[in-house]
């Protein structure tokens, strides 16, 4: 948790010295608390000062960083029980499991799609972050091999999960430099595995069985000089992962050093269906990474829009440019639809136009990223800003008609829309997935 000002005051000499550049203690204490200043700043703080404040000003959750480039992924460093208090910073990464008993072809073949498990929406690509490759057949040679062919495969960050320190070491050797997050599942080979991540400098992930076993294990762990680590409460039920999650998210937020880390959970459920409702609950309270047993596209879609979802900003709309947009090979004739700048209405009206092949106009208001019925009660939404924004954006000399599309849940506006722009309105459908039908059946230009 951050430190006040007046927290950071309590430990500085309150001589005033102005050594530091400021007139007096509380001043840079204020600034430092703004994290304007470093401490070293000051060339008076005693060690003991420099232990508490340093300890007391390190994040709540760690931040740990799992691979490397472009395949890099940073969780952790959550400040936030409840979303809506501020928000969450950073998104769960989704993992596909990949057991090394298959054969070279089949891990091949998983890892290639794991990679290719990514979707557009709103505007933004959402996808799988990391293949876990398991150590199911206990055999360190096939483990090596099988981490390295998912790793070159699906061009992802993998975590490597073994039951032996020693598994871990040959598999980890083989990716050197690409910072794979390594999982032991035996606590007993928890001190040997952080020497393993240590000499590799990659994070660790350790399980056991319970919270308050993962709270005397971690101490001995970071004492091997591993700092980022990962925390498996051993749960295995939707019930008892969800609890232990959010126990040690609490916990940690609370200032639990021991639980201060960001948590790994695992789908186990044999229907394919209940395994994307789980993902979808540990990626809601607060999983930093979720291991997924399946890796069907229609499992991963929602799982990664309820990621999306949770991670975008609750104070903030998700807005597009407004702007005209053309879809298609638009010409004189070619319809024009207004809507709103809210993300989701304008992707909406987009694809829909898209599916039906007519070539039309979007034109997206700006409402400052809100819905059509919450920017029309608003007043954003209304015959002045659509006429504003018709004008703004040149349609006059796109098209040769003057016909512009309304959505029909404002069909009320059409009266005001037509005083004030001198274009006839016609009342498009109230839903988006109405629009390929009305473009082909009811859209006429002339
Ligand atoms: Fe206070 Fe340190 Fe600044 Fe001197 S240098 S005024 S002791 S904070």
């Amino acid at each position: 948790m951050a430190l006040t000002g007046l927290e950071i005051y309590k430990q500085l000499p309150k001589t005033n010295c102005k050594d530091c550049g400021f007139p007096t203690c509380l001043a840079f204490a204020m600034k430092m608390a703004a994290g304007q200043v470093p401490l070293e700043k000051c060339p008076h703080v005693t060690d003991e000062a420099k232990a508490a404040l340093e300890s007391a000003s390190r994040p709540p959750i760690q931040l740990v960083t799992i691979g490397t480039e472009d395949a890099e992924i940073k969780i952790g460093n959550e400040t936030q029980l409840y979303r809506h208090e501020e928000k969450f910073y950073r998104p769960a990464a989704v993992a596909v499991k990949i057991s090394d008993t298959l054969d070279q072809g089949a891990v091949a073949q998983q890892a290639e799609a794991a990679g290719q498990l990514k979707f557009e929406r709103v505007g933004t690509e959402i996808r799988v972050n990391l293949v876990a490759v398991v150590n199911e057949s206990g055999d360190a040679a096939k483990f090596e091999q099988a981490a390295t062919l998912a790793a070159e495969k699906s061009g992802l960050a993998c975590v490597l999960m073994a039951d032996t320190a020693a598994n871990l070491a040959k598999a980890a050797g083989a990716l050197s430099g690409k910072r794979p997050l390594l999982y032991i599942s035996d606590p007993a080979e928890a001190e040997a595995a952080a020497a393993v991540a240590k000499d590799n400098d990659c994070p660790l992930a350790v399980k056991a069985e319970g919270v308050e076993a993962l709270a005397e294990l971690t101490p001995k762990v970071t004492a091997a000089g591993v700092e980022e680590l990962v925390l498996d409460p051993g749960t295995r039920t939707l019930k008892d992962t969800l609890e232990a999650l959010t126990l040690i998210r609490r916990a940690s937020l609370k200032g639990c050093r021991e639980l201060g880390y960001p948590m790994i959970a695992f789908t186990t459920a044999e229907d394919p269906t209940l395994q994307a409702v789980e993902a979808s609950t540990f990626i809601a309270k607060y999983a930093g990474v979720v291991v997924s047993e399946g890796a069907e596209k229609w499992q991963m879609l929602p799982v990664l829009t309820t990621r999306q979802d949770i991670y975008i900003d609750p104070q903030k709309p998700v807005a597009v440019e407004p702007r005209l947009n053309a879809i298609g090979e638009v010409d004189e004739n070619s319809p024009l639809l207004v809507t709103t700048n809210f993300s989701l209405s304008y992707y909406s009206v987009e694809g829909e136009v898209e599916a039906s092949r007519v070539p039309a106009y979007i034109l997206s208001v700006d409402t400052e990223g809100t819905s059509v019925l919450t920017a029309w009660a608003s007043d954003k939404f209304n015959p002045e800003t659509i006429t504003q924004a018709m004008k703004k954006s040149g349609i006059e000399e796109k098209v040769s008609h003057r016909k512009l599309v309304i959505p029909g849940f404002v069909a009320v506006l059409s009266a005001g829309v037509e005083d004030e722009s001198g274009w006839s309105v016609q009342i498009g459908p109230k839903e988006a997935s109405g629009i390929p039908s009305y473009l082909k059946n009811q859209w006429q230009a002339s």
